[in-house]
């Protein structure tokens, strides 16, 4: 046996999903399991949920089939666009039902965050499976309640990380994993836009938990964990305000945090509402460097080393996404990088870490 194939069954990656593109391995898979679909009512029709419910009419083995929703005119604008039954149609106050509804196997929660945690109890509760928009909960603590209650009603909890699947992303990580960089010790990741209307959620403390590190913050903390493949130990974070006005109080602007790593590795990262065009991941190892920008957004993704771009087709990266969920809810199939509930507590514990290292201005350990 060769020393890479060695070395990714210890990464628990497989050599076929690597060498595969995601079209082959679909298609292979759908030989085998044409009758399992997995049914899907979405929670929250707003702007994501709406971008997952289009990307969703292209998913082999993930189907529309649902929803709940606080506004009836936008349930009756989603049956008729997507055929949906009445019977499989629910507001916040009913949707406790779905227990007694065989025809939907998971609901994807893509609300504002702070309903994330008593939402997927409620669901778990039902007995269904939850899939949860990033961030998954407002802190560790409630991420934690999230996972214990879908351990015991025995159901997955997924995060909508859709990085995980998204081809350039997974060379990069392969070639993290196959030492091809050599030693990584350096990872910076950018992640930002300037944020619009001052009366939105993501600018209110209770709906959104903080400002630009939940919503976007998170990418590179959640980019900087898979692209080193290594859990963090330290954190050390500062902040800056430009508009007190706009980001009040609980709500940070901008955020520079970096994060040490057993291997010696350090990570620098940048989080903000306030400056455009930044979504960028830099990884440098002792052989070599990979580069990505745009790297998060929903592609294309671009993506170089020393050698020259990384070309991988463009997919539409919640179509992959929720293809592949159902393909670990269904099949049990493991991702090259996980995407359950653990994964986003990964995440969340950090995140308090930077809050922590802001507000005390000192290194935050982890574990
Ligand atoms: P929107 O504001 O566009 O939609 C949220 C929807 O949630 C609303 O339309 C509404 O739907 C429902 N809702 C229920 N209660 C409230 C409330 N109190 N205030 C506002 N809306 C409420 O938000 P997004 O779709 O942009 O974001 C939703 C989630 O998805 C967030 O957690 C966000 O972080 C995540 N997200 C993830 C992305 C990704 O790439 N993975 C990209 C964008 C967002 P209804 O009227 O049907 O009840």
């Amino acid at each position: 046996m060769t020393t890479r194939r060695i070395f990714l069954q210890k990464a628990g990656i497989s050599t076929l999903a690597l060498s595969l593109p995601y079209t082959n391995t679909l298609s292979a898979m759908q030989t085998e399991k044409e009758d399992k679909i997995l049914r899907v009512a979405i929670m929250g029709l707003g702007s994501y949920g709406t971008r997952v419910a289009e990307a969703m009419k292209d998913c082999k083995r993930a189907k529309l089939v649902g929803v709940v929703s606080g506004t009836p005119s936008k349930i009756t604008d989603w049956q008729s666009k997507y055929g949906i039954p009445a019977k499989n149609c629910y507001n916040y106050e009913t949707f406790d039902q779905i227990k007694d509804n065989p025809d939907i196997d998971v609901v994807y929660m893509t609300t504002p965050n702070s309903l994330h945690k008593p939402h997927c109890l409620r669901i778990a509760a039902a007995g269904k499976h939850v899939i949860s928009e990033k961030p998954m909960a407002l802190n560790a603590a409630e991420g934690r309640e999230m996972v214990a209650a879908c351990k015991k009603a025995g159901v997955h909890l997924l995060v909508g990380y859709r990085m995980h699947f998204e081809p350039k992303t997974l060379e990069v990580v392969r070639m993290q994993r196959a030492g091809e960089l050599g030693e990584t010790l350096f990872f910076q990741g950018l992640s930002g836009f300037i944020i619009g209307d001052p009366t939105q959620w993501r600018l209110n403390r209770e709906l959104a938990g903080g400002g630009s590190m939940m919503d976007i913050g998170i990418y590179s903390v959640n980019g900087t964990r898979y692209m080193l493949g290594e859990e963090p130990i330290w954190v050390t974070a500062q902040e800056s305000k430009t508009d007190p006005v706009k980001f009040k109080e609980g709500v940070d602007e901008t955020i520079t945090f970096q994060m040490g790593f057993p291997s010696g590795a350090m990570a620098s990262c940048l989080s903000t509402y306030a400056l455009n065009n930044l979504d960028k991941f830099f990884l440098n190892g002792t052989k070599g460097f990979a580069e990505m920008q745009p790297s998060t957004g929903y592609g294309p993704i671009k993506a170089w080393t020393k050698n020259g771009p990384i070309e991988r087709e463009h997919v539409t990266h919640q179509t992959v996404q929720m293809d592949e969920m159902a393909a670990i809810m269904l099949d049990g199939k493991k991702p090259v990088i996980p995407v359950d509930g653990e994964e986003g507590l990964k995440d969340l514990v950090i995140i308090d870490a930077i809050y922590e290292a802001v507000k005390t201005g000192e290194k935050v350990m982890l574990g």
